[in-house]
């Protein structure tokens, strides 16, 4: 059979036979996949599958390796427009770049940014990006819809600062409500997952970070947020509160398992301890780390103590392959490894 992409929609049941099929251990040969309801259903050899389903003809895939879906753990979608200017800009980049630049879209411009990031992450083998929330008013919903067109199924935060706030309580409720409504809204979604995140720990208020952090427990959502990033984030930090950012979200009662804390590349011991007991997540970004940070987190030590981690591009290239020889390299380098 040929294989034209209509060859490969508006089935429920397809026995794929690529040339080469990734699984753990490495690239095999002679291998099917049986999808069933767009899902791997069963994986075994061309022959095995064949016979079973002898009512399906099997779908060659020439020169192709089929894999799974890579999953980008940290990104920011509406931040295409200024990836140009984002490389060797040392720490603290938001304040200079992103806050501007992101205040300035408006919906079509937040739909543009999100389907050349989305389109360029499916190019890249991811099929799932967790987008750390637009700081464009306008852009959330817009978010949305682009993801769903282009296909990748999104992890989209809704911001939920309240540094800023100066109308009280009613300002508080205003955006706890909002994001209780966000949950709702894309409950039921199958592309569009929504999550809550405040930017850093200093953009909240104990309050928020709690209240955030038990919302998205309670929705079995996740909580967003980043931390320990450089040596600046973590010095403001001491100075403000004598905290480190992560132990700001611990002080707070924000640090549970509905976490997913970017960066952490700055951990103490201390720190590493409050993380294995916690259950939150890390996103470790290596190409972010290269191009801004001043240090690199020591993934080998998360995978010790049990803390679950994913590689993150941080919006840099959405190139999974690469993020990978990235994120070996980076630790070879800085922790070394076995
Ligand atoms: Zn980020």
């Amino acid at each position: 059979m040929t294989t034209t992409p209509d060859t490969l929609t508006g089935h429920e049941e397809l026995l794929l036979a690529p040339d080469w099929l990734m699984l753990h251990d490495g690239p095999r040969q002679d291998m099917a996949v049986l999808v069933r309801g767009a899902r791997f259903a069963e994986v075994g050899t061309l022959r095995d599958l064949a016979a079973a389903h002898p009512g399906l003809r099997p779908v060659a895939l020439p020169q192709r390796l089929l894999m799974p879906g890579l999953i980008d753990t940290h990104t920011h979608l509406t931040q295409s427009f200024g990836k140009a200017l984002a490389f060797g800009e040392p720490s603290e980049i938001f304040r200079r770049i992103w806050v501007p630049m992101e205040a300035t879209l408006d919906g079509d411009a937040a739909y543009l940014s999100t389907k050349l990031a989305a389109l360029e992450s499916l190019r890249g083998g991811f099929t799932t990006v967790v987008d750390a929330g637009t700081r464009s008013e306008a852009g959330l919903h817009a978010v949305a819809s682009a993801t769903r067109e282009v296909g990748i199924r999104c992890v989209l935060g809704q911001i939920c600062n309240d540094a800023a706030n100066a109308d009280g309580e009613s300002g508080v409720r205003r955006i706890l409500d909002a994001a209780a409504a966000f949950l709702a809204q894309y409950e039921h979604d199958t592309l569009v997952h929504p999550s809550l995140a405040i930017s850093i720990p200093e953009a909240a208020t104990d309050r928020m970070l709690h209240d955030v952090a038990m919302l998205t427990r309670e929705a079995g959502r996740r909580f967003q947020t980043h931390v320990n990033e450089h040596l600046v984030a973590v010095e403001r930090s001491l100075v403000a509160r004598g905290l480190r950012p992560l132990e700001v979200l611990h002080a707070a009662g924000a640090l549970n398992d509905s976490a997913l804390l970017a960066h952490c590349t700055l951990l103490t011991s201390r720190e590493f301890g409050l993380l294995r007991d916690s259950g939150a997540a890390v996103a470790y970004n290596p190409v972010a780390s290269a191009w801004k940070g001043n240090a690199v987190l020591d993934a080998g030590m998360l995978q010790m103590l049990g803390v679950p981690f994913g590689l993150g591009t941080d919006g840099t290239r959405a190139d999974g392959l690469r993020l990978m020889d990235a994120a070996e390299a980076t630790q070879r380098l800085t922790h070394g490894l076995a």
